[in-house]
């Protein structure tokens, strides 16, 4: 028998998605069994089949048409502000990357193991850049274009290898499970405690601290194609050499983490029609080719692939209409009334993106981090949130039922603020739908 809160894979952020070899205990995020939809997590296997996201009828929109014709469909849409297209982003890297840490004062410098939002949306405003000149002194036409794409018209969402961190309401084993160990418990599925030791091997559980999944011994061993086989990350010292330049200065020895060339990660963005159009003009011109993160003169080139995605949505609670889990893929900023640092979503914003009132049931939400960042147009450093760190899970409860266009919108949006950034970006499912 399995114990209660267990068994189900999650899809958006659950390495079960890719496939469990002979462990059967595993849901692995297959046909959900209601409307014989196909959950693909984020970073998933691609379906092979051209889907789109489509929030209302008639409002999809293919990646591949014309610039012209999409001109037309913007123009009739319409609307500002709202997040009507969802695209997959995959980028390969072609150099070497140091991603997201900024400087450190210090002769080490430490590197993400995948692309925050902020150092997606960075590369592409500097791509922009480089062919428009900066927006303060470009055409009004132009200047406007760059608003629509990075100052509000998209959410710039993280990308991974193998998908977002593992929620803090998961439990896990400590070491390598077994053949027919449940290799994942999660809380937020069920009101039940969760064991503290697994009832299959009796090896001991733990709970997840926010870890990205593909770094879990415990969950990559389960996987049939487990991901990136040599270490994601490298270490690279140098020293400084001398003005002359045949010596080196003594003492001046720096270490710098990288990401590995030839990374893969992959996820999402949610945008206008007005963005859409700059993003897909500026894809074009650059062919995609960009660079992510620090050191650009020698580091983080990178090839980007855009296309159509699934149709997102949250996960409910068993089967129920009023009931939500939402879980941080990003960190998130979140403020009280009086705009200090918050543990949870605003009552209000989860009120006015549900459609009724909305109270915070059960909340896995204890790790923080700070966030800055570099701000390349500027030159400067950004300013400092405290973040409630990916990861975090919440389970809702709405007065009434929510429907599905909410939990779409919900899961395109994020929750909290600096959302364009990628900050408070949840983790979601989709529907695989077939294009028409
Ligand atoms: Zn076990």
């Amino acid at each position: 028998m399995r114990p209660p809160g267990h068994a189900r894979a999650c899809p958006g952020w659950s390495p079960g998605h890719r496939g469990v070899r002979g462990l059967p205990g595993h849901g692995s995020g297959g046909p959900d069994g209601t409307d014989g939809h196909h959950l693909l997590g984020e970073g998933g296997a691609p379906t092979g089949r051209a889907t789109s996201s489509r929030v209302r009828l008639g409002r999809r929109r293919g990646w591949g048409r014309s610039r012209h014709h999409q001109s037309i469909e913007a123009a009739d849409v319409g609307e500002h502000g709202v997040n009507d297209y969802w695209y997959s982003i995959t980028a390969t890297l072609d150099q070497a990357a140091t991603l997201g840490r900024g400087p450190s004062g210090g002769s080490t410098r430490l590197t993400l193991r995948h692309v925050p939002g902020s150092v997606l949306r960075g590369a592409l405003a500097k791509s922009w850049i480089d062919r428009h000149g900066p927006p303060s002194t470009a055409a009004p036409a132009e200047r406007r274009q760059f608003e629509a794409l990075f100052e509000g018209g998209a959410v710039f969402r993280p990308l991974f290898t193998s998908g977002p961190p593992v929620p803090l309401s998961v439990r896990f084993h400590k070491r390598t499970p077994r053949q027919g160990c449940t290799l994942t418990w999660d809380a937020a599925l069920s009101d039940a405690d969760l064991p503290a030791t697994c009832p299959t091997c009796r090896g001991p559980l733990t709970s997840s601290k926010g870890e990205l999944p593909e770094t879990l011994q415990s969950l990559v061993a389960g996987l049939d194609d487990p991901a990136p086989a040599a270490p994601v990350t490298r270490r690279d010292l140098h020293v400084q050499i001398s003005r002359t330049g045949d010596t080196q200065v003594t003492g001046n020895l720096f270490e710098q983490h990288v990401v590995r060339r030839g990374t893969t990660v992959t996820g999402r963005l949610a945008t206008t029609p007005e963005a859409a159009e700059v993003l897909h003009t500026l894809i074009a011109s650059c062919e995609g080719k960009i660079v992510l993160g620090g050191s650009r003169s020698t580091q983080g080139a990178a090839t980007l692939v855009v296309s159509d995605a699934p149709t997102p949505t949250l996960e409910r609670v068993g089967g129920t209409t009023d009931q939500v889990i939402v879980r941080l893929a990003a960190p998130g900023v979140f403020v009280d009334r009086l705009g200090r640092p918050a543990a949870a979503p605003y009552g209000a914003e989860l009120r006015q993106q549900l459609g009724s009132p909305v109270t915070v049931t059960r909340a896995w939400s204890d790790r923080w981090t700070v966030e800055g960042g570099w701000h390349a147009a500027s030159g400067l450093p950004k300013p400092q949130e405290r973040c409630v760190a990916a990861g975090a899970s919440y389970v809702l409860a709405s007065q009434n039922p929510v429907t599905d266009d909410a939990l779409t919108r919900l899961a395109m949006r994020g929750v909290g603020l600096r959302r364009y950034e990628g900050f408070g970006a949840l983790a979601v499912t989709e529907r695989a739908e077939s294009w028409s």
